[in-house]
């Protein structure tokens, strides 16, 4: 089954420690939707200036991802950059400029609106209720934040977060959202609102699923070299997703599969800059890491 993707699509300039690129490709809905086409046709909204070339929507176009949900404003693309810390987890936002982004409106080709699986990665949560409310036969919404909604826009935030059935956090969005120091009390809170599942992210620790009874926890595969830790929060989600959508399924099993799933993709996002790490891998590639996976936590 296929799955709608929405979120940023962005030029960003990333600085670690060790190095640093200028404008390179970024957004959450172009990570996110280059990890599910691992898996299953991503089909994606979102919007791009005139400096997002087609020779940039090729990137996605080879690697089937539809992008006729994608809109061509008058001006430049979102941009960001950030600057890690020498942990290379946490970073500093340097600037933020919405460009094209500042009056995005979510339109969705009729024929995505019939599509089952939906990502809505971090936007404004008025947009993520539109796209909501554009869909028709979902079974399956999985949705992203980021502290500056849960800051300035709780209240939207909160209404879209009962319209869906998973919420994918990291420990602090869900402190900060909740107000619970402890991180499964603040998950247990969120599901009071209505979503069956929450996902707390770990970053280089993994990721935990909580829900229906269920808690699993898987770690991250252990990355020999973390090269630029941008987009492996989208990387997870969207190959998450992208698995779900793939089966068709929702039930225990492929819910933990599509973690372990998760963490492997994201693992090769993390190895390289930018989109590059996502776009040098195959299928034989994650099946691999996941066997090493399935080892490592064996016992
Ligand atoms: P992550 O590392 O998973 O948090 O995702 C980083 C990506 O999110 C980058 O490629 C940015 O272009 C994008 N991004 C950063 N800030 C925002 C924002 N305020 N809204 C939407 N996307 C953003």
């Amino acid at each position: 089954m296929p799955l709608v993707i929405v979120g940023s699509m962005a030029f960003d300039t990333i600085e670690t420690p060790f190095a640093k690129r200028e404008r390179v490709i970024g957004g959450a809905c172009v990570y996110a939707s280059l990890a599910a086409s691992n898996f299953d046709t991503a089909h994606i909204v979102g919007v791009v200036g005139d400096d997002f070339t087609q020779e940039h929507m090729n990137i996605l176009e080879e690697r089937k991802i539809d992008t006729s949900g994608v809109k061509k404003s008058p001006g430049k693309s979102f941009f960001w950059a950030g600057k890690y810390n020498q942990d290379m987890k946490t970073r500093e936002t340097i600037t933020t400029e919405l460009n094209v982004f500042e009056k995005f409106e979510p339109e969705l080709p009729e024929k995505y609106r019939d599509i089952p699986f939906l990502f809505l990665a971090n936007i404004d949560p008025k947009l993520q209720m539109k796209v909501l409310n554009s869909m028709r036969r979902l079974k399956f919404t999985v949705c992203d934040t980021m502290d500056l909604w849960i800051n300035i826009k709780k209240q939207e935030l909160t209404e879209v977060f009962k319209r869906v059935d998973c919420v994918v956090l990291n420990d602090e969005e869900i402190r900060l959202f909740t107000g619970k120091d402890n991180v499964m009390h603040g998950a247990a809170e969120i599901q009071k609102l209505g979503p069956k599942y929450v996902i707390i992210k770990k970053g280089e620790h993994g990721s935990c699923l909580s829900g229906q009874g269920i808690y699993f926890s898987l770690p991250s595969y252990p990355v020999d070299n973390v090269v630029d830790p941008t987009g492996a929060g989208d990387s997870f989600a969207g190959a998450f997703t992208g698995y779900l959508a793939k089966t068709g399924k929702t039930d225990a099993a492929t819910l933990k599969r599509a973690i372990a799933y998760g963490n492997t993709v994201a693992s090769f996002t993390v190895e390289d800059f930018s989109i590059d790490g996502l776009l040098k891998i195959r299928t034989k590639d994650i099946e691999n890491r996941m066997n090493e996976i399935k080892k490592m936590v064996n016992f």
